[in-house]
């Protein structure tokens, strides 16, 4: 199973090379996963992942955030939200505790670093939040279940993996992958 971002550029099928069949694929504004809720509300994510852990019995969910999120940006600035609508501002609360683990954002000459590291850390924070379901928590404590952290360069095309005992995200991904991806057809 891929979460992944409805960034156009970030498609998870191609970044992975996959057919048909091949990947269960959930995607919304900044690849996230609210945390485990069983309430009255309509749960979109949890309803995918419910069907994908415990009916299609997925092996492996790969949280794909990426690089230049407009999301993750627009949560960033603090600016006026993505639109003017009723919905998105409150999704991007999600990515707020991320946030809290850095810290006040630095000075604006650094701020495409801050991005980075708040688009890896949201990355984390939705791993968090997988395991605060249950039956992933057990599944995943058995060992029948793993979580993956991923980060996808739309600029470069380097693909990252993180490396759950040191934290730090890592080039998976050969020269020739990223080359299709840093020359755009458009
Ligand atoms: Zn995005």
């Amino acid at each position: 199973m891929v979460i992944g971002c409805c960034d156009s550029r970030v498609s998870p099928e191609v970044i992975f090379d996959a057919r048909p069949g091949e990947l269960f694929v959930v995607r919304n504004v900044a690849n996230l996963v609210p945390p485990y809720a069983p309430d009255s509300a309509h749960h979109a994510v949890s309803s995918a992942l419910e069907f994908a852990v415990q009916a299609l019995k997925v092996k492996h969910i790969v949280v794909l955030g990426h690089a230049r999120c407009g999301g993750i940006r627009a949560y960033a600035e603090h600016g006026t939200p993505l639109s003017p609508g009723d919905f998105i501002g409150k999704w991007m609360e999600l990515i707020a505790p991320a946030a809290e683990t850095l810290g006040q954002p630095p000075c604006y000459a650094d701020f495409a670093a801050y991005l980075t590291q708040l688009e890896q850390a949201s990355i984390v924070k939705t791993l968090d939040n997988l395991m605060t379901f249950p039956w992933v928590a057990a599944l995943v404590e058995g060992s029948q279940l793993e979580l993956h952290g991923a980060y996808f360069d739309v600029a470069t095309g380097l693909l990252s993996v993180r490396d759950p005992a040191t934290g730090t995200f890592a080039s998976v991904a050969g020269a020739g992958h990223s080359k299709v991806f840093a020359q755009p057809r458009f």
